[in-house]
């Protein structure tokens, strides 16, 4: 597996910079110096969108089943070349070799789902009074896409898959954290795609990720990202009047009835979903609400199951939770676990754990605290293993706190009896729940926010209509006089 020295931006088909600013990727568990790339600044941002903006009339017309084909062919790429993506991403961001290939199944699906969906996201014809009525779809134009570090290959899809389906060109800019296999796929993008359909322009949010979001010739913005930032992309679009896609935060409750068959079972999903992408994740199942009959029995078989996580090196296939993506990161988790140890019952874990050869990495052991849900460990999302356990008894209260947060993304409830599944699944403020089973994007499958977590949704064919406008056209069969003669 090689690694490029360094990574420009890939800009009209070209991977080349006006500036010599550069920022390293590092091994996240080493700390090892990986590689440099262009810290893109105004001039680069100029000349993607001025790229971008080129190009949108040629490929905005070219047929579906040509941008089809071509999303077809990213999702071969990928497919053979997961192993050495794989390895890229856990060098750079920590995450283990045994979760990362999920990512890219999700990925390939998303770029063929919306090969697919493409073909069948048609307007309308109807005749009308002396002549026929048309609504047609057209892409918007250039699309700004800025994503996150955690997930790198499913972010870029998630992005690229829609927005290049309904025929808008784009300017993605991935997360500085994370961005070697992005780049790696740049490569790829630039040998299949007309120069100019897709730029990618490593670099930092205050200034590549600004600047990208100010000009005037970007059609739409798309985000996936912290509330923070979501809030100054939304200004950013609310200022040219552009739409905006915005997937942020999350503070999923996980809800336990007292009916499930399964302990067990229940103990590995819910320790799954607070645990999986090392907590780094947007949707991880971070409040756990457990019945109180069941509760001592399940807290105690959820201890032991945490306790049995492998933490070591990404790359060991036996590694089940690797390292946090950055120092930055790791520092922010560990002062999340000291608020957790002043205001809650830490049951398990809360430390920072050592794996030889890798020194430089956040390994933090899964931790498990009992609170109620009313702790800052229990409102913010850490984006680390940190899980707060909340015992509950009465289902209205419950229900209560489960929405009492500032996030609405994600949920999940384990039951085996239907009526407790559909009255929680309707009262829960959630884009997503999920039953007797935790995180299934399957293609198809909406997936987005309620509250803070978002606006809009992704993964789903809807999400072609957030890429495309309606336009109405109005046929006369011959020249009517005015109506108002
Ligand atoms: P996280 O907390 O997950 O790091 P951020 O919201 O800080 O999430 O970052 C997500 C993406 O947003 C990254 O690509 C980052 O570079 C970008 N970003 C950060 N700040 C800004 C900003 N002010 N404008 C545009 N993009 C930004």
């Amino acid at each position: 597996m090689t690694i490029d020295a360094l990574y420009p931006p890939l800009i009209n088909g070209e991977f080349k910079a006006a500036t010599a600013e550069t920022f390293p990727a590092v091994n996240a568990a080493t700390g090892e110096h990986l590689a440099d790339l262009t810290a893109s600044g105004q001039a680069e941002i100029d000349a993607a969108v001025a790229a971008a903006l080129a190009a949108f009339p040629a490929w905005s017309r070219t047929p579906a089943a040509q941008r089809a084909r071509l999303l077809l062919k990213v999702a071969d790429w990928l497919e053979d070349n997961t192993d050495r993506l794989v390895q890229i991403d856990a060098l750079d961001i920590g995450r283990t070799v045994f979760e990362l290939p999920q990512d890219y199944r999700q990925a390939i699906g998303q770029y063929r789902f919306f090969a697919a969906a493409i073909m069948t996201h048609d307007g309308w014809t109807n005749s009308v009074q002396g002549g026929w009525a048309l609504a047609k779809r057209e892409p918007l134009g250039v699309v700004g896409q800025i994503i996150p570090w955690n997930v790198p290959a499913i972010m870029v899809s998630f992005k690229l898959a829609p927005a290049l389906a309904a025929g808008n060109t784009v300017v993605l800019k991935p997360d500085e954290n994370a961005s070697l296999s992005t780049m790696e796929l740049a490569k790829h993008l630039a040998e299949i795609f007309p120069p100019g359909v897709v730029n990618v322009v490593p670099g930092f949010g205050e200034t590549a990720g600004a600047a990208l979001t100010a000009l005037p010739d970007v059609a739409k913005l798309a985000f996936t990202g912290s509330t923070e930032v979501g809030r100054l992309i939304a200004h950013a679009g609310a200022s040219r009047l552009v739409p905006v896609t915005l997937e942020l935060g999350g503070k999923s409750p996980n809800i336990v009835f007292l009916d499930i068959d399964d302990i067990d079972a229940v103990v590995d999903n819910t320790t799954f979903a607070a645990t999986f992408c090392n907590g780094q994740s947007c949707l991880a199942g971070t409040r756990l609400f457990v019945h109180s009959d069941i509760y001592q029995d399940f807290l105690s078989r959820l201890t032991t199951a945490f306790r049995a996580i492998r933490v070591g090196s990404p790359l060991d296939p036996a590694t089940r939770l690797g390292c946090l993506v950055s120092p930055a990161q790791g520092e922010r988790v560990t002062s999340y676990i000291e608020s957790g140890r002043a205001e809650a019952n830490l049951v398990t874990g809360g430390g920072r754990v050592e794996v030889p050869g890798n020194e430089a990495g956040w390994f933090i052991e899964p931790t498990i605290f009992e609170t109620s849900n009313d702790t800052r460990i229990a409102q913010e999302e850490i984006f680390g293993p940190v899980l707060s356990v909340i015992r509950w008894t009465d289902f209205d209260t419950m229900i209560e706190q489960a929405n009492d947060v500032e996030y609405g993304l994600a949920s999940g409830i384990y039951t085996s009896n239907l009526r407790n599944a559909m009255r929680t699944a309707d009262r829960l403020q959630a884009g997503n729940v999920w039953v007797n089973q935790y995180v299934n994007l399957a293609d198809g499958s909406p997936f987005g926010g309620y509250k803070n977590s978002g606006l809009g949704r992704e993964v789903c064919k809807e999400t072609l209509d957030m890429y495309t406008q309606l336009k109405s056209i109005m046929l006369a069969e011959q020249v009517p006089a005015p109506f108002y003669v």
